[in-house]
Order: C-alpha cells, then sequence, then structure tokens
C-alpha cells in the first residue's frame, strides 16, 4: 500500500528531476533530420512483403480553441474548411503509405489523436472513414479507437464514428471543477462529458475511457477525488491519470496559467496516492505509470499476461505490431526504425504536393538501443526486470552486462524503491511512483545534449 507519509514526500523531492515519459526509446529527442533516404526505402521494401497486421494512426491537428496546460501538437482554428483541405492532403498520404504496404496485411488497430479529431465535423469523419477503406484493409477484429473533445461532439459525430468502425473512444475530461476549468480555459460542464458518454452507449461504441490530469491549477485532494468520483459514475473501463508537465519554455501557452495556483508537491503527491488506493475500490487494476483499468478489461488482462505494450499512445495491447503513422506530426514505428512527420503543416503540405512521405526525422535503432528499450519497456510495463529473458534471447549475463546500472539502483534500492533478488529486479508498490527514475538508469542517451530541458518531472 502507498500511503502519503512524510518519508514518501522526502522521496519524491530527492526523485523528483525531468525525465523522459519513455512512450519510445531511444525518445522523440534523438530522432534526427540526417537520416539516409536509401535507407528508409529499404524499410518500405522490408514492410511491403510482410502481412503481419498493422496500426494505424492518424493525427487531427485542429483545435477549436486553446486549452492552457496542452502540450499537444495542435493547431488552434475555427474554419472548419482547414478540414476538407487537411483530408485531401490525408488521402494522397495514405494512398503514399498504401504503397509500402502489403495488401494482406490487415489493420488491427486504428486510433484517431489530435488535437481534436472531433474538429472533423461527421461529414469528414465519414470522409476520413472512407480513405482508410479505400486504400488498407481493415482487419474484421479491428480495435478502433478516437479522442474525443465532449465540448465538439454531437449525436451526428457519434453515429458517423460508429458508421466507420469506432468501437471505443477517449473522453478528455481533466478536472470536473469549474474553477478549476476555469484556471486552465477549459470550460466543460460535467452534464455535457455525460451526455457524449451516454450518446456513445446509445449508438454501440461502449469502451469509454477518461483522460484526467492531476497537478493542474486550483486543483486540491479534495476537488480531486470529487472529479475521480464524478467520472466513476460514467462506468469507464479505463482512466488515464496523468500528471501535469509545467514545460512552458516548451509549450508557450501555459505561460497563460497562474503559476501561484499550482497545487504544492505534497498535494499532488496526495491526488495520485488517493487514485493508486481509491480505483481498486471501483474494481481498476493501476497499470504501468498513469493508466488505470478495469480487472476485466483488455489493458488489465494484458498486464496479467505480460502482453502489456507502451507506444506513442501510453500502454496498448497490441503495442508489437508496427505503426504507422499519418498526419502533421505523426511518428511511424517498428522494431528498427522511428520515422516522424513533418510538424509544420505548411511543410507536411509541400512535400505531399510532390507526392513524397512528408517525413522530417527519422532514427533507426542499434543492437544496444534495442536491447535497452526491451529493459525500458519491462520496468514501464511490468514494474520488473527479469534478467533470463535477456539471458534466452541475447546470450548476455544481465548482472555482469549492466554491474554499474545495478550499482546506482542500490540508492533506489536503499530507499525501499525495489528489490534486487540476483534473478530479477522488482519495483515496489512504492517504487511505482518512479518508473521512469529507474528506467533512467538504463537509458544510454539520457546525458546527451539533447535531453538538457526536454523533460517534465518524473513525479
Ligand atoms: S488539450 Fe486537447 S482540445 Fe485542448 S488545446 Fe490541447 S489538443 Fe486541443
Amino acid at each position: 500500500m502507498v500511503s502519503t507519509d512524510s518519508q514518501l514526500l522526502e522521496l519524491v523531492k530527492k526523485y523528483n528531476v525531468s525525465g523522459p515519459r519513455y512512450t519510445s526509446y531511444p525518445t522523440a529527442v534523438q530522432f534526427a533530420e540526417n537520416f539516409d533516404p536509401d535507407e528508409l526505402q529499404r524499410d518500405y521494401a522490408k514492410r511491403k512483403r510482410k502481412t503481419d497486421p498493422l496500426s494505424l494512426y492518424i493525427h487531427i491537428p485542429f483545435c477549436f480553441s486553446l486549452c492552457w496546460y496542452c502540450g499537444c501538437t495542435k493547431i488552434i482554428t475555427r474554419d472548419q474548411d482547414r478540414g476538407d483541405h487537411y483530408l485531401d492532403y490525408l488521402d494522397i498520404e495514405s494512398r503514399l503509405t498504401a504503397e509500402t504496404v502489403h495488401p494482406d496485411a490487415p489493420l488491427k488497430q486504428i486510433h484517431f489523436g489530435g488535437g481534436t479529431p472531433t474538429f472533423l465535423n461527421p461529414k469528414q469523419l465519414k470522409r476520413l472513414g472512407s480513405i482508410i477503406c479505400k486504400y488498407f484493409t481493415v482487419h474484421s477484429d479491428v480495435e478502433f479507437s478516437v479522442e474525443i473533445d465532449p465540448r465538439r461532439c454531437s449525436e451526428d459525430h457519434i453515429k458517423a464514428l460508429k458508421e466507420i468502425g469506432v468501437n471505443r473512444a477517449s473522453l478528455g475530461v481533466q478536472d470536473t471543477n469549474p474553477e478549476v476549468q476555469e484556471a486552465i480555459h477549459r470550460i466543460q460542464p460535467f452534464e455535457q462529458t455525460a451526455e457524449i458518454a451516454r450518446l456513445l452507449r446509445k449508438h454501440g461504441i461502449n469502451q469509454i475511457n477518461f483522460d484526467l490530469i492531476y497537478g493542474l491549477p486550483l486543483q486540491t485532494l479534495e476537488r480531486f477525488r470529487k472529479t475521480v468520483s464524478d467520472v466513476m459514475t460514467l462506468n469507464p473501463d479505463r482512466l488515464a491519470i496523468y500528471s501535469y508537465a509545467h514545460l512552458p519554455s516548451m509549450m508557450p501557452a501555459q505561460k497563460l496559467l497562474n503559476e501561484d495556483e499550482f497545487p504544492s508537491t505534497e498535494e499532488k503527491l496526495g491526488m495520485l496516492v488517493y487514485a493508486i488506493e481509491k480505483l481498486p475500490d471501483y474494481g481498476f487494476r493501476y497499470i504501468g505509470m498513469d493508466h488505470f483499468a478495469r480487472t476485466d478489461d483488455e489493458l488489465s488482462k494484458a498486464l496479467a499476461n505480460d502482453t502489456l505494450q507502451r507506444n506513442f499512445q501510453g500502454y496498448s495491447t497490441h503495442a508489437e505490431l508496427e505503426m504507422l503513422a499519418l498526419g502533421m506530426s505523426g511518428i511511424s514505428q517498428n522494431s528498427d526504425v522511428y520515422i516522424q512527420n513533418e510538424k509544420d503543416l505548411g511543410k507536411y503540405y509541400e512535400k505531399l504536393d510532390r507526392d513524397e512521405l512528408p517525413v522530417k526525422k527519422a532514427y533507426r535503432l542499434n543492437d544496444e538501443d534495442k536491447l535497452r528499450r526491451k529493459i525500458i519497456m519491462q520496468i514501464m510495463c511490468r514494474a520488473e526486470i527479469k534478467f533470463s529473458d535477456f539471458e534466452k534471447e541475447s546470450g548476455i549475463n544481465f548482472n555482469e552486462r549492466f554491474e554499474s546500472e545495478l550499482d546506482e539502483l542500490k540508492l533506489l534500492e536503499a530507499d525501499g524503491l525495489l528489490l534486487n533478488l540476483d534473478d530479477r529486479l522488482v519495483i515496489t508498490e512504492r517504487g511505482r511512483l518512479f518508473l521512469r527514475n529507474v528506467a533512467m538508469v538504463f537509458d544510454g542517451h539520457i546525458n546527451s545534449k539533447q535531453h538538457q530541458n526536454a523533460y517534465s518531472k518524473t513525479v
């Protein structure tokens, strides 16, 4: 059991450094523009020969208004025509991407993220569905999820989503308290969220997640508890409860937040500990770092079966699939390479106008990266490292190969955050709050120049 005693607070203060969230390893700051285009062509040719199922991510960057805490890649606009224009380019990018895919390789997972996917009106959403079907084969058992902003969603949006095959929705909530909502510039009455959840179920989109954030201005433990109990009345399958990442030098909109109104480290910690201790009473399991899922949900099953994975969308049951990402800033990935699209909309359009995939950066993993990625993903997903997995697969003696890392971890061991049992390293309940700190010890790039000031605090 984790509890907010003064010792825990001291540990948080001690280990609260800046660090990656490890949705990928190496992280996006390592991606570089000086990639070899011929090598990418060889990757595409390799992909073209495979019939393995794939995952497709589509980034819709537009939002109607700016939430001041936001760290996503987005464009604020009220011009709905920009959606049509963007779809013209998604059509081109889909065609060019499909040319690199075997016609029998089905999409097993599709995710629309943003920005705000429901910025697109119902007609535009249906057009996006047709684009996918025009160029790709969709698996009959596809997991098709979409991020929904309840403030920009109507029953017609939901009908359109259902029509194109969506079966899971993530609703952005953050906090249900009106004063907090005013402080973050996101007014969203709880009734509006509840109505969207009701309409989703009415139309057969039954898998529903909610995204909350703790550490926002004017949040208190009491308000956070109320937010959790409010969303629980809507019977979610999963909750993502993210720590607010304050990086105003990288996210200028965050300068609009009143820093005097942020909760203290102690209050913030109290919110996380409350979630960890309370949610099991509602039948939820704590997954990895910031997710909670019903015990009968696929994510909980994946945790139990040791198949839980982490990728750019957080935790996933399908992260082993090669991911194709479409849209401005999307990141495609397979076991060998990460490929990131242009983050500037004009440049994204320019490359597609030339009938070129809009690649901006790439990163090719070497054997050392692959080994460390596997270790870091075990930490982030299972909260343990089984040394025998590496000995079997890579023929290495883990204790010898990572002697200096294991030495470095003795400090966390002395603080009760992990146990080294000789054949495996187990992160304790208390240590779960410090997963990123443990992972950072195995990060072979963490001291590089690109990492300075690139990350939020780890706790
Ligand atoms: S939080 Fe979501 S809706 Fe708000 S600005 Fe960011 S991407 Fe847009």
